[in-house]
């Protein structure tokens, strides 16, 4: 199943149309695309019967991040070797590092981005997971059963922000506005042939800068959410940034940053695409 915001309502999408879950559910679940997860299992076994109307087409700008206001957003650092090795750290034994994104900085998946003035603005192409139900104290042989779903995450990263002062700042520096977009919707894990091994891919201007799969994750989705878990309940909505492969422009010689007018396309196999525009902040 895959579901979709679309201009801030709930969307199920049969074949690439957009089918509003309000109108045909006759008004059982709300337009409220963040509201559907408190109701997620109901939901999926509503959505697994219903009789659905035929859809609409739509243009992708009109897409929000399927998870628009989440209670928690919990983003894992240093989960691929390669990428650890790049960031010249040593490989997480017990957990990765954890920060947040602050929900204001979440958007859909097509946006145009403002470039913080005199920074060094960076991408992080991200496998994200959605929380379904209720996750505290879990084991990873269940963690699957309480993902609602993956989207594709941008974890955008102004890094002067990121690493000035006397100690990183990772949520403050990640946070600028547009730097979160999610998107382009919300596929669930029975869709994927195997949901832990997932191609991704992001470019710059079309050169190919990431590239990785998730089955390269240090801590791959089952072992993230438990161990999450053990320290935080993540709540139906939330959403988990699982971390992001080696090729950011941080590691690269000479280093490399966003500029004015950049479009960043990222992508993960069998989701679907991101594409944020960079521009000067006038
Ligand atoms: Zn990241």
């Amino acid at each position: 199943m895959r579901i979709a915001n679309l201009s801030g309502r709930l969307a199920l999408l049969v074949d690439g149309l957009a089918v509003d879950v309000e109108t045909a559910s006759d008004g059982r679940f709300a337009a409220d695309p963040q509201a559907v997860y408190e109701r997620w299992t109901e939901f999926r076994r509503w959505a697994a019967q219903a009789r659905l109307p035929e859809g609409t087409a739509f243009e992708p700008g009109r897409l929000g991040a399927p998870t628009p206001a989440p209670r928690q957003i919990v983003a894992a650092g240093l989960n691929y070797r390669d990428h650890a090795a790049e960031s010249g750290f040593a490989l997480p034994d017990t957990m990765p590092p954890v920060f947040t994104k602050f929900a204001s900085s979440i958007t859909g998946p097509v946006t145009e981005v403002q470039l913080p003035p005199g920074g060094h603005t960076d991408w992080e192409i991200e496998l994200v997971v959605v929380i379904g139900t209720h996750a505290h104290r879990i084991s990873s042989d269940t963690a699957w059963d309480h993902v609602a779903g993956l989207s594709v995450g941008q974890d955008i990263s102004e890094r002067i922000t990121q690493l000035e002062g006397p100690a990183p700042q990772f949520s403050l520096g990640k946070s600028f506005p547009g730097f979160a977009p999610i998107g382009p919707w919300l596929v669930t894990p029975d869709e994927f042939d195997d949901p832990d091994d997932l191609g991704l891919r992001c470019t710059v201007n079309g050169e190919e800068v990431q590239k990785s799969r998730t089955s390269d994750l240090i801590f791959p989705v089952p072992e993230l959410i438990a161990r999450l878990s053990a320290v935080v309940p993540l709540m139906p909505g939330d959403v988990v940034f699982t971390g992001t492969p080696a090729g950011v422009g941080l590691a690269r010689d000479p280093q490399r940053w966003l500029a004015h007018d950049d479009e960043l396309v990222s992508t993960i196999e069998g989701i679907g695409e991101l594409r944020q525009r960079f521009v000067a902040r006038p």
